[in-house]
């Protein structure tokens, strides 16, 4: 392959580690690429140099990023750039108004709400010509860098206003999705009302609201046209305000936002609008039809550690023509063991009892005992947690339901000797959160107690019909249920091995052998087959061969 090292190695500030310059090398020549490489490998840092050598003046680069500490790394690989190049790249930093608004300080209130509330009241910082959001948004035209979350380019109503303030176009963006696994879980891009809500506005309103029913029945599928006029969101709109203005916060302004982006997405293909359990839904169903807008795009770089198996992304994006790229994990593979029993455990639905709580509990015991420091553990879900922990005989630190409880938890967990934390996959303990000391983990052994598949109910039934109709029959089991297990999973047992030197054992407590190959190559290739009564025994002896 040629390489471009030349132009994206000018960019460069550190010495490039093995597959790096591949790496960058493939980023400069793709229009349209998926890639996976695991956490340590230098992605970030990849992407934007390859980026900045194929950037013309007048582009842009955007990264979309879902979390906080994910924007921070890229916005401190720029500074490490502008340092290597001696001039400073102009990056923004798109965060929300709510974040930096140094009038309105209200913190539970809707993003809808803050806005509206912006926009209604006196302001000083707007008068003088001093609110940092409006200098933010002011800077972005200039912007050679945008870092931004999700919703600026994957939600429709937002992309049109985004382009317009950075005064750009689809064909002049250069765009970064981080932690592109994300697209899969369309949660994050949708919207939900309680019946509560519209309670509490009829009470602010003093008046009932007709639409309550809407929340009575069956779970079904919704048509909004049916149960509400523009004139009622109207006035809903209105009166919300004035309340708003008063009281800051209001419930009858919650109500008409929902039922306004509601209506006007209505007819939008991607969108659908349900009711399940009680409550009112409006989520996108194919993350594809999201996407679709960016391949426009001059560059579209959608990259991951968890992207396994990186085909099935690529036809769930419908990007099938995109290169596709999977970076081997560079670290030591003596420094790690991927062990699952032969049988005897599965969390399968029908499978449920008290004697298999029970069971868990005592393996998981058994694997306690024969490792240092942290053994983690992850469940499927927070109720299977609870049934295993009422069986466990020994002190058990549980993942906290709030956020502002786990920075305690984690310090207190790096105090301790020895652990045995349980948490949820895909809950708060298994996707950006750091158990290290010095630089080095403390988790010693994974435990996935039970693949993490998602539990059936209306909405998957209703998507599964769709997919499959869409990609085939059966293919909709594998993007909805499937596909999100692996990613889970994968999330979770990357807690571990996060540098070069860190050395874990990951327990796979699931016989549903047949799932095992979806995983990533490294992990079908080095997976033990272990007899359930044998697992200690093999725990013990791999933390014994490092102790
Ligand atoms: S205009 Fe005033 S209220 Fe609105 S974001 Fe700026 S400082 Fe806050």
């Amino acid at each position: 392959m040629i390489s471009f090292k030349m132009l994206y190695l000018k960019y460069f500030p550190y010495n490039p580690r093995p597959f790096q310059d591949e790496l960058m090398d493939r980023i400069f020549m793709s229009n349209i690429m998926l890639c996976e490489a695991p956490t340590g490998s230098g992605k970030s840092i990849a992407s934007l140099c390859s980026f900045l050598a194929d950037k013309k003046e007048e582009e842009k680069i955007v990264v979309l990023t879902r979390t906080k500490s994910q924007a921070d790394i890229y916005l401190g690989e720029i500074k490490k750039i502008s340092e290597k190049i001696k001039k400073t790249i102009s990056a923004v930093h798109l965060v929300s108004k709510q974040e930096i608004c140094p009038k309105l300080k209200y913190s539970d209130i809707t993003y809808e709400e803050f806005n509206q509330l912006c926009r209604v009241s006196e302001c000083e910082y707007r008068d003088r010509n001093d609110c940092p959001y409006i200098k933010l948004q002011k800077k972005l035209p200039r912007a050679e860098v945008i870092v931004a979350s999700y919703n600026y380019l994957l939600y429709p109503p937002l992309r049109d206003y985004f382009l317009d303030r950075a005064e750009t176009t689809l064909e002049n963006l250069m765009v970064i999705v981080d932690e592109a696994h994300n697209l899969l879980n369309l949660d994050i891009l949708g919207r939900k009302i309680k019946e509560k809500t519209v309670k509490l506005a009829e009470k602010e309103l003093k008046e009932r609201i007709p639409l309550r029913r809407i929340f009575k029945g069956e779970d079904s599928m919704i048509d909004i046209s049916g149960w509400i006029e523009p004139e009622e969101i109207r006035y809903l709109y209105e009166m919300g305000t004035e309340i708003l203005k008063e009281k800051k916060i209001s419930f009858t302004f919650r109500t008409a936002c929902f039922f306004l982006n509601a209506y006007k997405l209505r007819y939008n293909e991607n969108f659908m609008i349900y009711r399940q359990n009680g409550e009112i839904f409006l989520k996108p169903i194919f993350p594809s039809k999201l996407i679709e807008p960016l391949i426009y795009c001059k560059k579209l770089l959608l990259m991951s550690a968890t992207l396994s198996p990186i085909e099935g992304y690529a036809t769930l994006y419908e990007l099938e023509k995109a290169e596709v790229y999977s970076m081997p994990n560079l670290f030591p593979k003596e420094n790690r063991r991927y062990l699952v029993i032969r049988s005897g455990l599965n969390t399968r639905l029908e499978s449920r009892d008290a004697m298999l709580w029970k069971k868990y509990a005592k393996t998981i015991e058994e694997i306690y005992k024969s490792t240092p420091r942290i053994t983690l553990v992850f469940f499927p879900s927070y109720e299977i947690l609870k049934e295993v922990h009422s069986f466990v005989n020994f002190n058990v630190f549980i993942e906290p339901k709030e956020n502002k409880e786990l920075k305690t938890l984690i310090e207190k967990i790096k105090n301790e000797k020895k652990a045995l934390l349980f948490a949820v996959c895909g809950g708060k303990l298994s996707e950006g959160v750091e158990f290290t000391i010095d630089g080095s983990s403390i988790v010693k052994t994974i435990v996935i107690a039970g693949l993490p598949f998602p539990v059936p109910n209306f909405e998957l039934e209703l998507k599964r019909e769709l997919y499959d109709r869409k990609f085939g029959y059966g293919r909709g089991y594998f993007f909805l249920h499937v596909l999100p297990m692996v990613n889970k999973t994968l999330q979770a047992t990357g807690r571990a091995i996060r540098s070069a030197n860190d050395r874990a054992v990951v327990v796979f407590l699931d016989d549903r052998l047949e799932h095992y190959r979806y995983f990533p190559q490294e992990i079908r290739e080095e997976l033990e087959l272990v007899e359930i009564e044998k697992i200690r025994e093999k725990v013990e002896e791999f933390h014994k061969t490092y102790a």
